[in-house]
């Protein structure tokens, strides 16, 4: 899918059309090392006995999971607020220029 960075929508802080930037929402942060969900699985890991969550979808006869959703993210140009859209599946994902 091919999406343009620049677009014109309803900003609903404005209450009218503005020019919006387009980005992609993309997580970074790791996960907490001393959050109690983390402890617990250290602890679960350290000692005999295998991996405590399933085996992933790759090893099962389901297949492959082919598509990924990509959340995007719209910044108004009058008042800077953000407002994320709901996520769309697609293969490949990418911004091309007007
Ligand atoms: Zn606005």
């Amino acid at each position: 899918m091919k999406k343009v960075k620049e677009v014109r929508r309803y900003c609903k802080y404005c209450r009218k059309h503005t020019l919006h930037k387009v980005s992609q929402l993309k997580l970074t942060r790791k996960r907490g090392a001393l959050k109690l969900s983390s402890r617990k699985f250290e602890r679960i890991m350290k000692g005999y006995g295998g991996f405590p969550r399933p085996k992933t979808m790759k090893s099962s006869r389901h297949g492959v999971k082919t598509t990924k959703r990509v959340t995007l993210l719209y910044k108004c140009s009058e008042c800077n607020r953000i407002t994320p859209s709901i996520g769309i599946k697609a293969k490949k994902f990418s911004f091309v220029e007007k």
